[in-house]
């Protein structure tokens, strides 16, 4: 059970989605053979929409694990879009460097390897969509740093925010995952109550957060 959604909610839209073939299908297997976290179903579909909507050119994401996503979002539109990703998990960082290298997308994906924060925290540019998927006790502190790399009409995704149900549910919260609750809670009031920002939480995987910046332009200025 998710703790988002009923079951039977979530397993008929998953059985909407086609399968995927090929680069994909292979890391889905390897990721479910070998126990690594990668984005679900559905929220890899999301992502896809999010992409083909957006058209992002730069796409920053927290968390690569495999490169399963990273590769992802550069096939969604042919490999138009660059994703700087980033991971601290040396075992991880090799996996995913062979995977993007087995299928000849060095010049597309380029892995940041340290702690996220500490990465943000000097990194400089613009990004036309950031997908946050590391460190799911520390969104609140990546939250400014991301706002200040996320261009101006730029889409910040952000997923696990309801965290099995855990944040939005005192019973189905564990006392081990306290911290974690309570500072997801915080990103998800910090995104919600900014007067420059607008978010929509949706109770779909583990639960996605999107926000934008409020358009500011006046009529006269259309
Ligand atoms: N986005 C990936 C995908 O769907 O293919 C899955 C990412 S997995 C859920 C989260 C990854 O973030 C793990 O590989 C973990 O090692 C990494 N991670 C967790 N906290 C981190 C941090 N503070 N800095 C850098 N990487 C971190």
């Amino acid at each position: 059970m998710s703790g988002i959604t009923h079951d039977y909610m979530e397993q008929y839209l998953r059985e909407l989605i086609p399968s995927n073939t090929g680069i994909l299908e292979d890391l889905e297997k390897f990721a479910l053979e070998n126990r690594v976290p990668i984005v679900q179903k559905e929220t890899a579909k999301f992502l896809e929409l999010m992409i083909t909507m957006n058209r992002p050119k730069k796409i920053l994401e927290l968390g690569t694990a495999i490169g399963y996503s990273a590769i992802l979002m550069n096939l969604t539109l042919g490999g138009l879009s660059e994703i700087t990703t980033i991971e601290r998990d040396e075992k991880m960082i090799e996996l995913a460097k062979a995977n993007i290298k087995k299928y000849g997308l060095q010049n597309k994906i380029t892995i940041l390897q340290g702690d996220c924060l500490e990465i943000l925290e000097n990194l400089t540019g613009e990004y036309d969509m950031i997908f946050m998927d590391a460190g799911k006790g520390h969104y609140n502190h990546f939250l400014p740093h991301c706002l200040r790399l996320l261009k101006k009409q730029g889409v910040l995704i952000a997923d696990n925010v309801l965290f099995r149900g855990m944040v939005a549910s005192k019973e189905l919260a564990t006392r081990r995952k306290v911290t974690i609750i309570k500072r997801m809670k915080s990103y998800l009031e910090l995104v919600s109550n900014n007067d420059e920002l607008i978010t929509s939480v949706i109770p779909m995987g583990d639960g996605i957060s999107v926000t934008v910046r409020k358009c500011k332009e006046s009529s006269e200025e259309e």
